[in-house]
């Protein structure tokens, strides 16, 4: 984990958060890689999500939400972690999480803590008017249901899937970005005809493993856990938790959760019309009816499956799986991030031999533009003339791919093309690169 931390403030993925006023525990400010990093693998979940899936839409909704919203879902009562205090170092933990040095005898009684944060909404500041911010997408995704079938015309099954911040109080923030306050979800809500839920979650439980194959993160490194009854969130029949070994230990990536009716239903009006199955609050304020028609006119509220994945717990897992330290004989060694190229923050580097060569330069701003052109990410033109720095850089930040453009190149328009992973260098022409480019970071 050290080596992955220093990585990542050297070369500019992660920083903490608020560093020159000595930080704000818990939060932490992705940097030009990281941002990168960050949006090619929101980009592939949403790919793969959106779509290559015609019955799964996307969606956008806002973090500040009505109190109402977390009620009827059970948040304010429940979204609480057990807190005891230590009274002889006079912290406070989770009372799960509590470290070996701290003596039972000096802990308090656990006590509930809600873990969401509230703003102030509108001019006036004395508490009378406030918002939650959001502890998770999912709950805006239960509260538009209505208007994304309205707009859509979507029959169940089918999805709505959403990326955006969540923020959770969280006790004791830990492990780098594994445990922070202010984090990204990648949230699909699959609504499913009752009956058909636990096929559903089993077929999405395999879909998720295999897009983690994809990102880097082999299915063999993925523990699946069954969360026991009585661990279970108060909306959930099912969980299964994809569990990973992160450097700190094995702990929850992504949980795919079965949420049954009781979301649609808690938010629901005329909830005496529906046939509900889970145990829900009565809701007093709802003007809308979570519920379909079926062929015969009666209503029916679909049951939830939701795959829930932490943006910075898959940044963790994609960069710890990436991260090797090669040994290049003779005693030198080499760290390469063997990142997969679609999300590779830099696709391509492309080095002039010397930096004030004009032809050099001029040829390289060409390749740079026409390889940029293609729209498959972020090319750099990087003009330092020092082109085993820039190789050993790019091997740390994950580049596929180097170019080096040198005198040759002005003669024979070629240029050497570099491979990460196997360090091989070939010499190809410019008219050729596209292609070869292209093949190999797709
Ligand atoms: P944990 O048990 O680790 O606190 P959770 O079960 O409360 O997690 P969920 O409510 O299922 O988490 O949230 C879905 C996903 O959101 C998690 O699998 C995780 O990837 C991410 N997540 C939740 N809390 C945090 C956090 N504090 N920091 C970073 N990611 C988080």
């Amino acid at each position: 984990m050290d080596e992955l931390v220093a990585l990542c403030k050297r070369r500019g993925f992660i920083f903490q958060s608020n560093e020159v006023y000595g930080g704000l525990q818990g939060v932490y400010d992705f940097g030009p890689l990281g941002v990168e990093l960050k949006n090619n693998l929101k980009n592939a979940w949403w790919e793969s999500m959106v779509y290559e899936n015609d019955d799964i839409e996307g969606l956008d909704s806002s973090i500040l939400t009505n109190p109402l919203v977390l009620k009827y879902s059970g948040h304010e009562s429940t979204f609480s972690d057990p807190m005891v205090d230590c009274k002889s170092c006079q912290k406070r933990f989770r009372a799960d999480q509590v470290p070996p040095e701290c003596k039972k005898e000096d802990l308090t009684e656990p006590r509930q803590f809600n873990l969401m944060f509230k703003t102030n909404v509108g001019p006036i500041d004395d508490g009378s008017s406030f918002a939650y911010l959001r502890p998770e997408t999912a709950q805006q995704i239960f509260t538009n249901f209505k208007n994304v079938i309205d707009s859509t015309s979507k029959q169940i099954p089918f999805g709505i899937a959403q990326i955006g911040k969540a923020f959770r109080n969280e006790i004791t923030p830990r492990n780098f970005i594994f445990r922070v306050r202010e984090f990204e979800q990648m949230e699909l809500e699959y609504f499913v005809k009752p009956g058909n839920d636990e096929q559903a979650l089993d077929e999405w439980v395999q879909k998720r493993l295999n897009w983690w194959r994809d990102q880097g993160v082999p299915i063999e490194k993925i523990e699946l856990y069954n969360v026991p009854t009585d661990e279970l969130a108060h909306y959930s029949k099912k969980t299964v938790d994809l569990m990973y070994m992160f450097p700190h230990g094995l702990e929850e990536l992504e949980g795919i959760a079965n949420r049954t009716d009781f979301d649609l239903a808690s938010h629901s009006k005329k909830q005496d019309e529906l046939n509900i199955t889970s145990n829900v609050e009565k809701n007093k304020h709802s003007n809308s009816k979570m519920a379909v028609q079926d062929k015969k006119g009666d209503w029916i509220v679909p049951y939830v499956i939701e795959p829930s994945a932490g943006v910075e717990r898959g940044i963790l897992a994609v960069l710890n799986e990436a991260f090797v330290e090669e040994d290049l004989g003779d005693g030198k060694t080499r760290i390469v991030l063997k990142l997969k190229p679609h999300l590779s923050p830099i696709k391509a580097a492309i080095l002039p031999l010397k930096k004030n060569n004009e032809e050099i330069v001029t040829l390289s701003k060409e390749v740079k533009n026409s390889l940029q052109k293609l729209g498959l990410g972020r090319v750099i033109l990087e003009n330092t003339g020092n082109i085993g720095k820039g190789y050993r850089r790019h091997d740390e930040i994950g580049t596929p791919v180097c170019i080096t453009v040198d005198f040759e190149s002005i003669e024979d328009s070629t240029v050497t093309i570099r491979d990460r992973d196997s360090m091989d260098q070939v010499r190809v022409k410019i008219s050729e690169l596209t292609e070869i480019y292209k093949n190999k970071i797709k």
